[in-house]
C-alpha cells in the first residue's frame, strides 16, 4: 500500500469512528464493511497496516539458547533484550535433522527446507561421479572475485537445489527488491543469498569483502571503497580483555585455563588475546586469526551499515532482506567452548554490537517498518575434554578405527577388498564395485557394515540407506531427524549418529584440542528463535517449533512467496 493509500484509510476511519464508534467496530456500515474486506489490517484494529519495509535476519554461528538465559542479567537494554522483552522469544526451538552443521543450518534457516531437498546434508560430502571429498557449493564453472576458478572449491549455490528467502522476495517483487546476505564465511553468504540474492563475506585469503562471478561480474564501487578502507588491518595486534572483571567469568564461565583449549592462531588461550597470526604486519594468516576475535563483528556490521545506505535498504515500500550471519561465535567457540570465559565475553559483546546496529537501524529505517529476526545455525558440544573432568563420558572419534571395524566385518564375510570407499560425517559410502562384482545385494552389505560400526563407543545409532530410503525405521524424534538429513545423492550407504558427547569424525574427530557440533543432541539443536516489530506479538513462547519455521513466518509478513520445498510453517501465534 502507498503512504497515500495509508493516509485515506485511516482518514476514513477516523471519520467513521468520530461519527459512530460503536457502528464502525460492528463492521455494520456498508461503506465499512467495503472497506474492511479490501484493507483487513486497519487502524481501528492497532494493527500495522504495512508490510516491512526491511527484514534484517541474525544469524548467529554457533549459539546456543542457553546463552540468553546464562547471561541475561548482563545485557544492555536494547540488544538481545528487545527480543527477549519486547518481542517474541520462542524458547523451545529447535533442528530437526541429524547434521547440526553450518551449511545444512543455514540453508534450513533461509529456506525453511531440509536436506532431504536441498541435498546440503553437511559442510563436506562425498561424490560419487567424481570420485572426491568435496564441500558444499563446489563448482568449478564460476569463481571468487580476486582469485582464479578452482576445482573442488566453494564458488556458487547451483547445487542448492529449490527456492528460499533470498530468491522468492526477489521473484515476488519482480527483482524491485534487494536481498543481501553478508558472512565471514563464503557458504554462509552464498547459502543465504540463494541464486539470486547478492552474497559479501571476508576472504581471509584476500583480507577484504569478496563475492561470486555466479552472482556478479564485478564489485559493486560501494564495497570497493569499503574494502579501500582496510578496517581488519586497524586491529592487528590489538588486545582483546574481559569487558567485566574476571570474578564474574569464575561464576558464569569457569577458569579461563580449560582442558582441551585450542590455540589457533597463535592469540594464545588466556586473556588478555592479543590478534597477530604470528606475523609483523597484516596478511593471509592475520586475517585468518582477525575472524576469531570480536573485532570481525564489528566490521560485518559496519560493512551492514554502509549496505543499508549505499543500496538504499527499507527506503520504499518495496521490501528488502537483510541477512547477517555473525561468524566470530563460531570461530571463537570452536578454539574454547560453550562455557570459557571467551565465548561469555563474545556473547556479551555481540549483545553491545547488536544494540549500536539496532539503533542505527531505528534511524535509518525505523521501527514501524523494520521486522526483526534471530537465530542460529547450530549449537556446540562443550570440549570432551573437560566433559570427562566433569563426570561424564566424553570423547572424540576419527574415521580410522570405524574404518577397520567395517574392512574386517565384511573381509570375514566375502573376502579381502577395499569395502569403504569414503568415510565422513555424511556417511559411509561403500564400494559398488567391490559389491556388485561378488553380486551381492547392497542391502545386506549396508546391514553389515552398520552393525560392525555401532560396535565403536563413539557411534550411538547407525542407519542404513535402504531402511531409509522405504521409510522403515521406527516413528521418533530421530528417525524424523534422519529423513530429513538423507539426501540420495549426497548422503552416504549408512548414516552414523555419535554417541551423546563425543565428536565423531570431521575437524574435530580426529584432533586433540578444540569443539565441534554436526549431531542430533539437544546442545547441537537446540537455539534461539526470536522476532521483533510492530508486527509481532510479545511473549515468551515455550511450545516446541522448528528452525523451518523462521523463513515461512517471514515470507508471509513480507507478502511474499514461499520456498518450494519448505518443509517448516508459518509461525501464525507469534503473529499480532
Ligand atoms: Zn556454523
Amino acid at each position: 500500500m502507498s503512504i497515500d493509500g495509508l493516509f485515506k484509510t485511516g482518514l476514513i476511519l477516523s471519520l467513521l469512528l468520530i461519527v459512530n464508534p460503536a457502528e464502525a467496530r460492528d463492521n455494520s456500515g456498508p461503506a465499512l464493511r467495503e472497506e474492511a474486506v479490501s484493507q483487513p489490517q486497519t487502524a481501528s484494529e492497532n494493527q500495522p497496516a504495512a508490510p516491512p519495509r526491511l527484514a534484517v535476519l541474525i544469524i548467529i554461528d554457533q549459539f546456543r539458547h542457553d546463552f540468553l538465559q546464562r547471561f541475561d542479567d548482563l545485557f544492555v537494554e536494547d540488544g538481545f533484550r528487545r527480543f527477549m522483552d519486547r518481542g517474541a522469544w520462542l524458547q523451545d526451538a529447535r533442528f530437526s535433522h541429524v547434521h547440526a552443521s553450518t551449511s545444512p543450518g543455514h540453508s534450513v534457516v533461509t529456506s525453511g527446507t531440509y536436506a532431504h531437498k536441498t541435498g546440503m546434508v553437511n559442510n563436506w560430502w562425498y561424490d560419487r561421479d567424481r570420485g572426491v571429498f568435496q564441500p558444499s557449493l563446489v563448482d568449478p564453472e564460476s569463481h571468487v572475485l580476486g582469485k582464479e576458478p578452482t576445482e573442488n572449491g566453494r564458488a556458487s549455490t547451483r547445487q542448492l537445489e529449490g527456492s528460499s528467502l533470498a530468491d522468492e522476495l526477489r521473484l515476488a517483487t519482480r527483482n524491485r527488491g534487494k536481498a543481501i546476505s553478508i558472512s565471514l564465511k563464503d557458504y554462509s553468504a552464498m547459502i543465504t543469498a540463494g541464486k539470486l540474492g547478492d552474497p559479501y563475506w571476508f576472504e581471509a585469503s584476500l583480507g577484504r569483502i569478496t563475492s561470486s562471478s555466479y552472482f556478479m561480474d564485478d564489485l559493486p564501487d560501494w564495497v570497493k571503497r569499503f574494502n579501500a578502507r582496510k578496517l581488519p588491518d586497524q586491529s592487528f595486534g590489538r588486545k582483546w580483555e574481559r569487558l567485566f572483571p574476571e570474578e564474574l567469568y569464575l561464576e558464569r564461565a569457569g577458569e579461563d585455563i580449560r582442558e582441551g583449549e585450542e590455540d589457533n592462531r597463535d592469540s594464545g588461550i588466556t586473556f588478555p588475546h592479543v590478534t597477530k597470526g604470528g606475523l609483523e604486519a597484516p596478511g593471509p594468516r592475520y586475517w585468518n586469526a582477525f575472524k576469531h576475535t570480536p573485532w570481525s563483528t564489528d566490521y560485518q556490521l559496519e560493512f551492514a551499515r554502509q549496505a543499508i545506505i549505499e543500496e538504499g535498504l527499507g527506503q520504499d515500500d518495496i521490501p528488502d532482506v537483510l541477512i547477517i550471519c555473525l561468524s566470530a561465535n563460531d570461530y571463537i567457540g570452536h578454539d574454547f567452548g560453550p562455557y570459557s570465559q571467551e565465548t561469555m565475553d563474545a556473547t556479551l559483546r555481540t549483545d553491545r554490537q547488536l544494540a549500536d546496529f539496532f539503533a542505527f537501524l531505528d534511524e535509518r529505517v525505523g521501527r514501524d517498518h523494520t521486522l526483526l529476526a534471530l537465530t542460529a545455525d547450530h549449537g556446540v558440544m562443550d570440549l570432551p575434554e573437560q566433559l570427562k573432568l566433569d563426570g561424564l563420558e566424553a570423547g572424540r572419534a576419527g574415521p580410522e578405527p570405524l574404518t577397520a571395524l567395517v574392512e574386517e566385518a565384511l573381509d570375514g564375510l566375502h573376502g579381502e577388498d577395499d569395502w569403504v570407499e569414503h568415510l565422513a560425517e555424511s556417511g559411509l559410502y561403500l564400494n559398488y564395485d567391490a559389491i556388485d562384482s561378488r553380486a551381492l545385494s547392497r542391502d545386506e552389505v549396508e546391514q553389515t557394515a552398520a552393525e560392525a560400526i555401532v560396535a565403536h563407543p563413539a557411534v550411538w545409532r547407525a542407519y542404513t540407506r535402504h531402511r531409509i530410503e522405504r521409510r522403515q525405521l521406527p516413528e521418533s524424534d530421530l528417525t524424523q531427524a534422519v529423513y530429513h538429513s538423507f539426501h540420495s545423492r549426497n548422503s552416504g550407504d549408512v548414516m552414523l549418529v555419535s554417541k551423546p558427547f563425543y565428536l565423531l569424525l570431521g575437524e574435530y574427530g580426529s584432533a586433540t584440542v578444540g569443539t565441534s557440533h554436526g549431531w542430533p543432541h539437544e546442545y547441537d539443536l537446540h537455539v534461539p528463535i526470536m522476532f521483533h516489530g510492530p508486527w509481532i506479538a510479545a511473549g515468551h513462547y515455550r511450545h516446541r517449533v522448528d528452525t523451518a519455521d523462521i523463513t515461512p513466518t517471514i515470507c508471509n509478513l513480507l507478502q511474499i512467496t514461499l520456498p518450494s520445498g519448505r518443509d517448516g510453517r508459518i509461525l501464525g501465534e507469534i503473529i499480532r
